[in-house]
């Protein structure tokens, strides 16, 4: 027999916050703890789960103003229930913290659905490969030499990942050595990716990317401010052939990546489900990214993204965020594992196959 939908009965929201193991930095920020806002929408008997890394403020947002646009609808009716969440929010302005919500929101209404419908998420989006690979992302810059070294030595050499990031630009003449430093440490068979979170100014980016050539850097995320599209298309244009400029982190809409691409201002356009209005917004990033065409890379959350990213029609890889992939395992059942660089859905769990660790994630609640 065909299901004729299920209506929302409930949305429950909470905020959490995680102490990092160690202080952490990038070129731009620093940071000694990270938020995640939980969402559980339960309807026709099952619960789906969704989450963004962001504000508290998020979690009022949900409560306040999506849960109330939602509820007593149509779970299956994902687009309508998209469309509503983002007309609601328009006078409070979407690009931020509402789309940090809404992205939390469409996750649970896409789990939801796919529990309902007893599937593998990843079936239900449709597979075009069985695994994703992932590449480990951290190389913080308050890290010590020796720290830099073993996290990334260890993602190469023991979780068989091809690519590593690390963090640069908060001690510039610093940077240099601590490149030289990660490309030994990996050796020869894996890419250095270096990320400069918007530090450097276009000058300083272009001598930064030289010498990350000389330390075979193979990508330079935001080496500007990724608001400065002039500039990424002038590095993109300029940087040594080996090389390729990212950004797209900060996309909170599909425009915001279309802009970019229509800016020629990067080689690979990054999309992160937790910003850019979900899983629902995420796919309409690979969806542009596969007609452009364009390399498509998820930033953070890897858990939330193996199963929409299965289905991306072009694809290069999901970060393996340091932080992301250590609460993910604290909070979920069902958290994926690297093996051979690679993480696979498992397709005995319906849904994206998470379920919270209650006991477990009740001392971060706030
Ligand atoms: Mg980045």
């Amino acid at each position: 027999m065909l299901r004729d939908g299920a209506l929302i009965e409930k949305v429950a929201v909470r905020a959490y916050t995680i102490p990092t193991d160690s202080p952490e930095a990038d070129g731009t920020i620093a940071w000694d703890r990270t938020t995640i806002v939980i969402v559980e929408v339960e309807a026709g008997g099952e619960r789906g789960l969704g989450y963004t890394y962001a504000s508290a403020a998020a979690a009022q947002v949900v409560r306040d103003v999506l849960a109330p646009t939602i509820l007593h609808q149509d779970v299956f009716a994902i687009p309508k229930l998209w469309k509503a969440m983002i007309a609601i929010v328009r006078n409070m302005g979407l690009r931020g913290v509402c789309a940090n919500a809404i992205s939390a929101v469409d996750t649970a209404l896409w789990d939801c659905k796919a529990r309902l419908l007893n599937v593998p998420l990843a079936r239900l989006f449709g597979m075009a490969r069985d695994s994703v690979a992932v590449y480990g992302s951290g190389g913080f810059t308050t890290y010590s030499d020796e720290r830099l070294a073993t996290q990334l030595h260890d993602w190469v050499h023991e979780d068989g990942c091809r690519w590593v990031k690390m963090k640069i630009g908060t001690e510039r003449q610093r940077d240099p050595q601590r490149m030289r430093i990660a490309r030994e440490a990996i050796g020869d068979n894996a890419h250095l990716i270096s990320d400069g979170n918007g530090a450097f100014d276009l000058k300083t980016a272009l001598a930064m990317a030289d010498q990350a050539a000389d330390c075979g850097v193979v990508w330079f995320e935001e080496p500007v401010t990724s608001d400065e599209l002039e500039g990424l298309c002038f590095l993109k244009n300029r940087v040594a052939a080996g090389m390729q400029i990212a950004a797209g982190e900060y996309g909170y809409d599909p425009f915001y990546f279309k802009r970019m691409m229509d800016a020629d201002a990067v080689d690979v356009i990054q999309a992160d489900a937790t910003r850019c209005l979900g899983y629902s917004g995420f796919l309409e990033a690979a969806t542009l990214a596969d007609a452009y065409p364009m390399p498509l890379s998820a930033h953070c959350a890897p858990a939330l993204h193996l199963p929409v990213c299965c289905a991306a029609p072009r694809f290069k890889h999901i970060e393996w965020f340091y932080d992301h992939a250590r609460i993910e395992k604290m909070f979920f059942d069902g958290a994926p594992e690297i093996r051979h660089g690679e993480i696979a859905p498992d397709l005995s769990r319906p849904g994206h196959g998470l379920t919270l660790k209650r006991a477990d994630a009740e001392r971060f609640a706030l």
